[in-house]
């Protein structure tokens, strides 16, 4: 059974976290390989749920950040206040990454500029403390390549659920970013993106769930979720070990080699340890 390690997942989104089987989710997650969690805040409300969860248990890695998705939510007032709470809560939180941060244009009215002025003062942060970063960008490549350009990061960066811009790669790469799979890109439809993650450099790539979204087809077998709200499949934890089967297939590599060269990412992403030398 390989030891894997889900390096993007919201396990306090309430989609998950208020099932009367979550614990037993995490429980069936781990009885199948799954060593470890990064579990990515996505802005002061649910900071503090993902604080006690990797203070409940060992094995869930707290990141915390503003998510784009959330700047155009928030007053300007309201944006200072979360930078300022994330500062001290990255001070006493040694373990924490900064995540998830970003750049979305893809969401409607996005206030792009308010954006890119959270992404750098969180980037800063980043800095300061010298964590790990996890991005999220979508349709905002040229803001992002800008914005990393300018100040290049000497933390590891990752970027999760990465599915291109191609064009973009061989500078992400040499700025030093990582690569984390999502099972949603197995979709039949999303064949080009899956396609365009086996160019990324193997010792840059990672695998992430992004539950309860991004879920995987259906026809993997694994467990499905529905969200009684919208009616769209969800999924959860449990769903790492059969993306690790799927992604070693589609890059090619024995499932052995695989887990050592996910293992190794991990270290040297997460807690910056070059003595685990990259490939
Ligand atoms: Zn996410």
């Amino acid at each position: 059974m390989p030891r894997l390690i889900d390096s993007h997942v919201h396990l306090q989104d309430s989609r998950l976290f208020n099932r009367s089987d979550f614990q037993s989710r995490l429980k069936s997650a781990s009885a199948a390989g799954v060593a470890g969690w990064i579990c990515n805040g996505t802005a002061p409300t649910d900071w503090r749920e993902v604080r006690a969860l990797s203070t409940k248990f060992v094995e869930i890695h707290p990141s915390f950040g503003l998510h784009p998705w959330k700047i155009p939510q928030l007053s300007e007032a309201s944006v200072e206040s979360a930078l300022v709470e994330l500062d001290t809560l990255l001070e006493h939180t040694p373990s924490a990454g900064v995540g998830e941060i970003g750049l979305d244009k893809w969401i409607k009215a996005p206030e792009i500029q308010r954006q890119k002025a959270a992404f750098r003062a969180q980037l800063a942060l980043a800095e300061r403390y010298q964590r790990a970063v996890t991005i999220h960008c979508l349709q905002a490549w040229g803001h992002l390549l800008e914005i990393l350009s300018e100040t290049p990061p000497t933390v590891p960066f990752l970027i999760h659920s990465f599915a291109g811009p191609e064009e973009m790669l061989a500078d992400l790469v040499e700025l030093g970013a990582y690569f984390s799979l999502s099972p949603y890109f197995f979709h039949k439809r999303k064949r080009a993106q899956l396609e365009l993650f086996n160019k990324t450099p193997l010792s840059r790539r990672l695998l992430e769930t992004d539950a309860p979204d991004m879920a995987p087809p259906v026809g993997w077998g694994s467990p499905h979720l529905i969200d009684s709200a919208s009616g769209a499949a969800l999924h959860g934890p449990e769903t790492l070990p059969f993306l690790f089967d799927h992604a070693h297939k589609a890059w090619n590599l024995s499932p052995e080699y695989t887990e050592q060269l996910l293992l190794e990412n991990f270290r040297t992403w997460w807690s910056h340890d070059t003595a685990a030398a990259p490939r």
